[in-house]
């Protein structure tokens, strides 16, 4: 049994500011998406969640180190930044910043893709490319599961 607590931030896109977090927070609960690398014996906790202030995404400069005072290990860049209409153009180089920055590892997505977001992305095309097939890989799941996180 692992026992050493892991901290989590999250930064969503602010597109989605007055998300209450649902999904991010059901799927650390199931293990879903992003999240299912964290085993389910692993203790885990949200412990900061922020948004990115509005492109160009100022607050992805500072609001890491407040979470890294609160303990925070690992920060989640959320689903949101990847379904977006369009996609955030910036979401790899966060990860890079971020990392570079804090010395503190980026993963990219929080909850599984909702399915109706990937039928329309799908349709528009901008996830076409071996770069997006990487950044999809730990959020799409089954089809079942993206239904249920619709
Ligand atoms: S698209 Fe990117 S930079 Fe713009 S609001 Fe969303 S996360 Fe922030």
């Amino acid at each position: 049994m692992e026992s050493k607590k892991i901290k989590i931030g999250i930064i969503i896109c602010q597109r989605y500011q007055l998300c209450a977090g649902g999904k991010c927070f059901r799927a650390l609960r199931e293990r879903a998406g992003a999240f299912k690398h964290y085993s389910k014996d692993q203790d885990t906790e949200i412990a900061a969640y922020t948004n990115c202030g509005g492109c160009p995404g100022g607050n992805v400069e500072y609001s890491p180190e407040e979470m890294i005072k609160n303990g925070v290990q690992v920060i989640h860049l959320a689903t949101g930044l990847i379904v977006g209409y369009p996609p955030c153009p910036r979401l790899e180089y966060f990860k890079r910043f971020i990392e570079e920055r804090y010395q503190i590892p980026v993963i990219i997505g929080t909850h599984p893709i909702p399915e109706k977001y990937y039928l329309i992305h799908q349709r528009l095309g901008p996830w076409d490319s071996p770069k997006w097939t990487k950044i999809l890989e730990p959020v799409l799941d089954s089809l079942e599961i993206r239904e249920a996180y619709n």
